[in-house]
């Protein structure tokens, strides 16, 4: 049983306040998502973290059904420019990387990051796993794993709405999967 307590002064400790613990049992994976990746998304092949570098829907569901606790972490920002989202996922990414390390550390050896958008955290992605730069860092998306975000965030009181332009306040959510 995991100590709930610890985590969350953990997730306090690194600035996570805004999180909702889920059953992964309860993540919404949907075929389409995949469908919207190959069909859609200029990253297609180009992340060494996205499809098709990442497994199967199938095998995704059943990844997901190995874990009894997770957590979702929710990321609201304005940006003024752009061009500065790449800089602040990078940022939001490596910080999440410390929350999974000491996961792990306080004993659940199980814990998995999904990373709150595309692996940034080369500033040119090599785009194939085995030659991505930093394969023990490197993690993929919830969407990239084949995840609904709406309907799995929405189940938790979350909103997730399309955006008009970067100049509106998004939500972005990362996924920690932990035993
Ligand atoms: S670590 Fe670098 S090469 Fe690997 S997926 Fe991330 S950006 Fe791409």
């Amino acid at each position: 049983m995991a100590d709930q307590v610890l985590l969350q002064k953990l997730f306090q400790e690194k600035g996570i306040h805004d999180f909702h613990w889920m059953d992964p049992s309860e993540i919404v994976v949907g075929q389409w998502v995949r469908m919207k990746c190959m069909f859609g998304c200029g990253d297609y092949g180009r992340n060494a973290s996205c499809p098709p570098n990442t497994p199967p829907v199938a095998e995704c569901r059943n990844f997901f059904n190995e874990y009894r606790l997770g957590a979702i972490f929710r990321f609201r920002k304005k940006l003024d420019d752009p061009e500065q989202r790449h800089a602040w996922t990078r940022e939001v990414n490596r910080e999440l990387l410390q929350v999974e390390r000491e996961t792990f550390i306080a004993g659940y050896q199980k814990a998995f990051l999904l990373f709150m958008d595309n692996c940034k955290l080369c500033r040119e992605c090599a785009h194939t796993r085995t030659s991505c730069r930093n394969r023990q860092h490197s993690r993929p998306t919830p969407e990239g794993m084949g995840v609904d975000v709406f309907a799995t965030v929405a189940k938790f009181g979350y909103p997730l709405e399309v955006l008009a332009g970067y100049e509106e306040e998004m939500n972005r959510y990362a996924f920690l999967l932990i035993e």
